[in-house]
């Protein structure tokens, strides 16, 4: 790295990137950080734990760092996470994407020759999404840390995840064990937006530098509820968001005398039947197994209903009662469409000749567009709407394997360090880097390791974003050993 440049440019990061060598949270442990009851503190600090606490101070320094995105301006951090790793002798390269904005990677080597197929690939996006300063109670930026919380966009998404991985990266470094395959090591850019420096313009500009057979993402959770983890959720597939426009036509004119094929009505009217249409069930392996795994830990109740939704007899009824309960579960089981954006009229006194509605559709992996707009075009039954598909949608991914070593070693590990609680494969409702690294055959997981109740995991994209330090500290701990356990060789 020149730092020269960087001394030049960006006089700030290189105090950060000092600070590195004396991270915060190295100097001050985490007192009075909530406990997690149900997983007993360790009796001595594992190395992973103790590379915990330096991790807390490498998640502030980033956290310090501000990616809004937009613009995101990775680059500032990518240089910062590049320095953590250099003072390890770790060789770190920088990977432009557009001006300002860079992912990083960096590889441990188990031999001369890479083998793609094989290797493990630790991701993780440095953007974040932006804040509304006047509702948060601290500085957003500022990583302040309170009665054991550790405050600031991206504690959670993705920073927390993103300085895990360095920590797990970093203890595998200074353990230096035999590797049975390469780990890569790679932080990238404009996830939340999707746009121009995303990981689908690295793949295409960089493949060879991070091409692999297994990857760890975000996308996964730790249910942390009355103060035991209830089950580990791991992200193995996603569905698919596509926008379709719903555009109604009708003659324009005089609004004092309206006529019957006013837009604005034809609009409304389809609109109002969309949004009232549940698509069919479709069960795909990963939630079928998700609600089996989820039943054995539900009330006998809410079991009973989840071991029916298959059932020849009483199926239908009980998706109807699981769809009901919750939100997610009707996500999960069904393509499912939210109106979003209506767009209409010129001057209070005009009917318009158009009325515009976007609908935000998120499609099972499986289904397809055309198959739910014919349904749609049936339902609204109206010659003046018709639908126009967005050329922002989603690529459809093939699920990653429940059967494979990794996914077997995932399991194995978390359910041994969460007290056994029940893992459970997840199809989420929202998109993550994984689709994209999946279309290139990476058997990618999302497995956010740190045990997390509904109160904060909801606060990832909203205001107050924190992680309880004892869960960060457990989450290193845990995702080192997964890793351990998957790359060190026997
Ligand atoms: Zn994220």
């Amino acid at each position: 790295m020149n730092w020269n440049r960087v001394v030049q440019k960006m006089a700030g990061v290189v105090a950060l990137a000092l600070a590195a060598s004396f991270p915060a949270g190295a100097q001050s442990p985490s007192a009075g950080a909530p406990g997690i009851p149900g997983n007993p503190p360790p009796m001595a600090d594992t190395p992973a734990m103790a590379i915990a606490k330096e991790a807390h101070g490498w998640l502030a320094d980033l956290i310090k760092i501000n990616t809004t995105n937009p613009p995101g301006n990775e680059q500032i951090a990518a240089m910062y996470i590049a320095a953590v790793l250099e003072k390890e002798g770790i060789k770190a390269e920088i990977l432009d994407l557009a001006p300002g904005r860079s992912a990083v990677v960096a590889r441990l080597r188990s031999a001369a020759m890479a083998e793609p197929s094989k290797a493990l690939l630790l991701v993780a996006h440095m953007d974040v999404v932006g804040v509304e300063k006047s509702k948060w109670t601290v500085d957003p930026f500022a990583a302040v840390e309170k009665d054991g919380y550790l405050y600031g966009r991206g504690a959670i998404d993705d920073k927390g995840m993103l300085a895990a991985n360095l920590a797990a990266f970093i203890a595998l470094k200074r353990g230096n064990p035999r590797l049975n395959r390469d780990v890569i090591f790679l932080a990238t850019a404009d996830e939340e937006q999707f746009g121009d420096a995303s990981v689908k313009m690295l793949i295409a500009k960089y493949w060879d530098k991070f091409a692999a057979g297994f990857a760890l993402n975000e996308g996964g959770q730790v249910v942390l509820r009355n103060g035991k983890v209830q089950y580990v959720a791991v992200q193995a597939s996603e569905k698919v968001p596509v926008n379709v426009e719903v555009i109604a036509r009708g003659k324009s004119g005089h609004a004092s005398m309206p006529t019957k094929d006013n837009a604005v009505v034809h609009l409304a009217a389809a609109v109002a039947k969309i949004g009232n249409y549940s698509a069919p069930v479709h069960f795909t392996t990963i939630v079928r197994r998700y609600f089996e795994q989820l039943a054995t830990i539900e009330d006998d109740e809410t079991a009973k209903w989840m071991r029916s939704l298959d059932a020849a007899d009483r199926g239908e009824h009980a998706q109807r009662v699981i769809s009901d309960m919750n939100p997610l579960w009707n996500a999960m089981l069904r393509d499912t469409i939210a109106p979003t954006m209506l767009t209409a009229g010129v001057r209070a006194n005009v009917i318009p000749g158009e009325a515009r509605a976007n609908l935000n559709i998120r499609l099972l992996p499986g289904d397809t567009i055309d198959v739910l707009l014919a349904e749609l075009t049936k339902l609204v039954n109206d010659p003046q709407v018709r639908f126009e598909i967005q050329p922002d949608a989603g690529l459809a991914a093939p699920p990653s394997s429940l059967e494979n070593d990794f996914y077997a070693t995932i399991t194995r590990v978390a359910g041994r360090e969460f007290s056994n609680a029940p893992l459970l494969p997840f199809q989420s409702t929202v998109a993550t880097d994984s689709a994209q690294l999946r279309l290139h055959n990476v058997q990618a997981y999302g497995f956010t390791p740190f045990p997390l109740t509904d109160e904060d995991f909801r606060r990832m994209h909203g205001d107050n974003e924190r992680i309880p330090l004892a869960s960060f500290t457990k989450g290193v701990d845990v995702l080192a050993r997964v890793i351990a356990e998957f790359v060190v060789a026997r």
